[in-house]
This record gives structure tokens, sequence and C-alpha cells, in this order.
């Protein structure tokens, strides 16, 4: 299981950077990086359109950001190690839906919110959200 989730400063910055950009719509990324035994590192992020029907409320990644994701993971034969969202007028506690999502996922799922706030989870053996650290690296 998952304790912790590194984040190299850059990344992070960027997408900050875009969750200014986009207060009113949920934003959604997908980090690329190394899986550990216990920890995960994002070493880059992809972020993507999101193409939900309610995007105010939901997400769902344009597939040409997928399309753009498998070429990376080709390439740096790394692999997809977060789902990052946000949510629009809320905390960053995964929604219901959010849970269905991260059980078919099985990495952590970084949620922000509107007021920059973040938190990474991943899902225990209950099948309940949990908490994970998220720690802030200075190379990628
Ligand atoms: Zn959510």
């Amino acid at each position: 299981m998952f304790k912790k989730l590194l984040i190299c400063n850059s990344q992070l910055m960027k997408v900050l950077s875009y969750l200014e950009q986009n207060r009113l719509t949920e934003i959604v990324g997908i980090g690329i990086g190394i899986i550990n035994k216990d920890y995960v590192q994002v070493r880059h992020v992809e972020l993507c359109k999101n193409i939900a029907r309610d995007p105010q409320h939901e997400f769902l990644a344009d597939p040409l950001c997928f399309h753009n994701i498998y070429k990376i993971i080709t390439k740096t034969n790394e692999d997809i190690v977060t789902i990052i969202h946000s949510h629009v007028d809320g905390g960053v506690e995964p929604s219901a839906k959010d849970i269905s999502n991260m059980l078919i996922w099985g990495i952590p799922w970084l949620i922000l919110n509107s007021r920059d706030v973040y938190r990474a989870w991943i899902l225990g053996s209950d099948g309940e959200p949990t908490a994970i650290e998220t720690f802030i690296v200075e190379s990628c």
C-alpha cells in the first residue's frame, strides 16, 4: 500500500498555475513517473482538457491526452502513477464517484480545490479513502 506521493516542484507549480487559470471547471492531470514499493514518484504531469458534460462537477480526460501519455510512457518506460483533479467548490476529499474510479486505477489520487489545498489519497483494503502525505522534491 502506498504511504506517500512524491512530486517534483516544477510539476506541482504547473498544476497550481493551471488551477489558477481554471477556477470554474475541474482540472485534470495525469502524473507519470515511478512506482516504488510503498510510494509513487511523479516526474511529469500531463494536463488534460476536461471534456465532461458537466465540467464544474465532474471530469473526463480528453482521449487525446491519453494518446500523448502513451507516447511518453512508451519512450520513458515509466508508469501512470497518479490521477490529478480539482473540486470547484468543495473539499479535497474524494467523492463517491471518485472512490469508484480510484478502485479501478489502484494508484494514489491527488485532489485539489479552488483554495489551492491539495491532498493525496489511496483506497484502503476496506475500500475507504485514506489521506497520504505529499512530499515536494526539487528535481524531476
Ligand atoms: Zn472528485
